[in-house]
């Protein structure tokens, strides 16, 4: 299995790997560790670039096939073998404007929680905007200028952003893990990684963080949609 570099550090722009596996077609290309973010939970996967003996090839896609594992799809066959180094570059402003999207994100989820009591039903983040459900049924002009207001103060707060991982009995024993709905996690996981944005938010999450909230920026709520009588979607943009 692809040791996923991101895992322990959101901030890697370049690796350096082995490759392990090639497809017939020469344009999967499978390593023993990568930087490049897979794709889950809401947040896309990373593109960028292959290199090896001098030739660059762009990724477009890290796709998992029929055993699970990951694959860098290129652009064209790749001229190298089972064995070879090779080195990796994610495109980094693509990731970090989709890495302070995903920390927004945990912000408006800890702090509706906190002050409503919501939990979130779904979300999805691209490079230029993110939306989030919540399952709440008030939605006044005044409820979402407050939200929009707080969002900015738990930014400004500066909030070191904390990632752990824990053992699954461990993770478990966690009371703010349970509403994130840790226990519908498959039993053959051993290990729990948790996103904590210190004193605001706690989850089990796969995904690629800031760490401080005040790397976010200005937070605007830019649309709210009523999905029905107890869900409602929050879409954010980040402005600068
Ligand atoms: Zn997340």
């Amino acid at each position: 299995m692809t040791k996923l570099l991101y895992m322990t550090d959101s901030y890697l722009k370049e690796f350096e790997a082995t490759i392990t596996k090639i497809s017939d077609d020469g344009m999967n290309v499978y390593l023993d560790r990568t930087a490049f973010f897979t794709g889950g939970g809401g947040q896309p996967h990373d593109t960028g670039m292959l290199l090896v003996k001098s030739e660059e090839y762009s990724v477009s896609k890290i796709g998992r096939d029929q055993d699970r594992e990951y694959f860098h799809r290129v652009d064209r066959p790749l001229k190298a073998e089972i064995g070879s180094l090779i080195k990796g570059e994610i495109d980094w402003d693509r990731r970090y404007i989709i890495m302070r999207y995903h920390t927004a994100l945990h912000i408006l989820c800890g702090l509706i929680w906190k002050e409503f009591g919501s939990s979130v039903t779904g979300g999805n983040m691209y490079p230029n905007k993110a939306r989030m459900d919540f399952n709440l049924a008030d939605f006044s002009k005044e409820r979402v200028n407050y939200i929009e207001k707080r969002v900015a103060e738990e930014i400004a707060a500066a909030r070191d952003v904390v990632i752990k991982i824990l053992p699954r009995e461990e993770a478990f024993q966690i009371p703010d893990l349970i509403r994130t709905k840790i226990n519908l996690l498959p039993p053959q996981i051993k290990e729990v990684r948790t996103v904590e944005i210190v004193g605001l938010d706690l989850q089990a999450d796969g995904g690629t963080h800031l760490k401080n909230t005040r790397e976010v920026g200005t937070v605007r709520i830019i649309e709210t949609i009523n999905k029905g009588k107890e869900n409602k979607r929050i879409v954010i943009k980040i402005e600068d």
